[in-house]
Formats: structure tokens, sequence, C-alpha cells
């Protein structure tokens, strides 16, 4: 009787050789998958959650899944391309939110108000209560102060307002949290108040800021400030951060857009009263905001140097100009400003 060749002992033990090594590779490839902590980023997608997820990927520390409503846009697809796990779900869906937290050691959490208004908090709380039922180590939240209460009551601002809020929420329930409070972006005068042409062909922008210095930064470095925190637990949980770029007067930004778009771009205070009442969408809450800023936030400059320090290259505003003064004037428009700050 022949005996079949898979059978033979050489052929037995091959193949019973060739199985340990794929369990072994198995074992190898789960361990670099369990050793890596993972971190959920919110708004993966947008402004801010793309800057996190994009420094996370491009250090390879952590394992990252990205959260989209939808996995198959082209921002979803670059992130998968450059590693990360995308998944699938909605800050309206708490069952949604609770399968993309499992198994997290850290989130990234923002909320977008401008999309929902006054939906952010109930979204906001659904993900602070996700992080909390999952037992997440290390939560960071994209949140900002508390304007009305800056402002002992005067001028409400929602889209802080209710981030605050979250804030107090997220605290009470005692989740391990980094609170960011992220500046104004330099993006803004990109989208929202591009500098506008005057009848004597200069240009200008303007808002009630007066000269009081106005914080800002490029939505792209809350990135590697987000992985300082995640990298150095020990130093920022249970704290509050501010993530800025530049500190400066509208004046001397207005000087720093004329030297590099090379325009005669000056800064125009407008009142309080005058800008609330021009009308469009968000005019009142933008007006509030700027006038809190102007008579109660006087200087960010100690957010600058902690970031300065979390990461040296933080983009100052001419460097930031320098990189995008290509996409200035492009579609120049005498548009109104609109909202989505
Ligand atoms: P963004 O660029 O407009 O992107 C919004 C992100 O939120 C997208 O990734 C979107 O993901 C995600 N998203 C929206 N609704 C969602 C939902 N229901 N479920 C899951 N994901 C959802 O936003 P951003 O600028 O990074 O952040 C917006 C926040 O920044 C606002 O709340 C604003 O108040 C705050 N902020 C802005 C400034 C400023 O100067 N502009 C300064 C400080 C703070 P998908 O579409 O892929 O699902």
């Amino acid at each position: 009787m022949t005996s079949h060749p898979l059978n033979s002992p050489i052929h037995t033990l091959s193949n019973f050789q060739r199985l340990l090594r794929s369990l072994h590779l198995l074992s190898q490839t789960n361990n670099t998958m369990s050793q890596k902590k993972i971190i959920l980023v919110t708004g993966a997608t947008g402004a801010q959650g793309n800057g996190v997820a994009s420094a996370l990927l491009r250090d390879g520390k952590f394992h990252v899944r990205c959260l989209t409503r939808n996995a198959a846009s082209q921002k979803a697809r670059e992130l998968e391309a450059m590693g990360a796990e995308v998944v699938e779900g909605d800050l309206d869906d708490i069952n949604s939110l609770r399968a993309a937290v499992d198994g997290c050691y850290g989130v990234f959490g923002v909320t977008n108000f401008w999309e929902h208004f006054e939906k952010e908090y109930q979204q906001g709380k659904n993900l602070i209560n996700v992080v909390r039922e999952k037992v997440v180590q290390h939560f960071v939240f994209s949140s900002l102060p508390d304007y009305k209460a800056l402002s002992n009551g005067k001028f409400a601002v929602p889209h802080c307002d209710t981030k605050a809020e979250l804030e107090r929420y997220a605290k009470y329930l005692q989740i391990p949290t980094t609170f960011i409070h992220i500046a104004f972006y330099y993006e803004n005068f990109l989208s929202f108040f591009p500098p506008q042409l005057a009848e004597d062909g200069s240009y200008y922008f303007g808002f009630p800021q007066g000269e009081t210095k106005l914080a800002m930064v490029t939505a792209e470095d809350m990135g590697p400030i987000v992985k300082a925190v995640f990298d150095n637990p020990q130093l920022y949980k249970n704290r509050t951060l501010g993530v800025v770029g530049e500190d400066r007067s509208c004046d001397e930004y207005a000087e720093t857009m004329s030297k590099v778009l090379g325009k005669n771009i000056r800064y125009n205070h407008i009142e309080r009263d005058t800008y609330a009442s021009f009308g469009f969408a968000g005019a009142e809450e933008l007006a509030n905001m700027f006038e809190v800023q102007r008579l109660h936030i006087p200087s960010r400059q100690h957010h600058l140097d902690e970031c300065l320090i979390m990461h040296p290259a933080m983009q100052s505003f001419e460097s930031w100009l320098e990189k995008n003064k290509h996409l200035f004037f492009a579609q120049q428009k005498e548009a109104e400003p609109s909202i989505a700050l």
C-alpha cells in the first residue's frame, strides 16, 4: 500500500512547520496591532480632527481610528490611504459611538456647532457618556471658554458657551480629560473674512476686536499639540491648554498680510452694536464673540509660550500666509461675512 505523499513524515513535518510559521506570523501581526493603543479621532475629515489624525498617523505610535458619517468620502479615503482605520458613526447615534470607542485607549473629541447649532450639546454629551462608559483612559476634548461667564452674563456666544458646558459635564463625570481651547483659525481669512476691496483700490477686513490682541492659529497645528498631549498623559491629563500660534493686534496682522500678499491691507474696527446689526445669520453671535475678547481676553501669550515648548514648529501667521498666499484673491468676492467659527 502506497501512502499519500502528504502523509509521509517529511511532508507532515513541513506542513506542521508551515502551520507553526503562519501561527507565529499571525501572532506577530496581532501583537503589533495590540501593542499599539487605539485612539479614536472624531471630526477626522474636518479641520481640527484631520490635523490630529495626520499628526498621529505620521508618528505611528498609536493605532488611529477615524470617525466619519461617510467612509466613502475623499477625505476618509485619504485617511485610510495614510494607514487609518476608518469607521462610520454619528454623534447623534450613541450605539455607533459605542462601537467606535470600543477598545480605545484614547479619544479626541470635537463637535461642530456651525452645522448642528443647539444640537451640539447633546452630541457632545453622547460622546462624553460613551467615553465614560467605555472607561477611556485619556480623553482630549476641543472645547472653548465660557464667554457668557467672562462677560458676567452680558454677552451670549453659544458656540463657545455650549462647549464650556460640555467641559463642565466631563469634569463632573471625572473623566481623565485634557481640554483644548483652540484660537481663531488663520484659515478664517480665506473663508469667512477675506480682505475686501475698497473704492480706493486698497483692501480691508473688519470686526469688533479693537486694538486688543487676537490669538490665532492654523487648525492644522491642533495635530502636533494633541499628539504631544497623548504622548505625555502625566503632564496634560486634567488640564486645559490653549492652542495658539500668534498673539498680535489686528493692525499687526494687516501689516503682515500687506507684506506677504503684496497689497495694501488694513484692519477696520467696527463697533459691536454696528456689527450685530449687519443682519447676516450669526452677526450678533460674532459681534458678541469679538466684544468679549476685546474686553476680557487681553492676551494669550502664555498659551503661545506653552505651545512653542510642546511643538517648536508652530506656524506663525506669516509662515502660514507664505504657504497659502496663492489661495488669496483667487476668487475675490464682495461677500458679506458668513458664519462658521
Ligand atoms: P469642520 O472642518 O467643519 O469639520 C466638521 C467635522 O465634524 C467633520 O469631520 C465631520 O465629519 C464631523 N461631524 C459633523 N457632524 C458630525 C456628526 N453628527 N457625527 C460625526 N461627525 C460629525 O470642523 P472643525 O473646524 O474641525 O471644527 C468645528 C468646531 O471648531 C466648531 O464647533 C467651532 O465652534 C470650533 N472652532 C472654530 C474656530 C475657528 O476659528 N473657525 C476656532 C475655535 C473653535 P463627516 O462630515 O466626515 O461626518
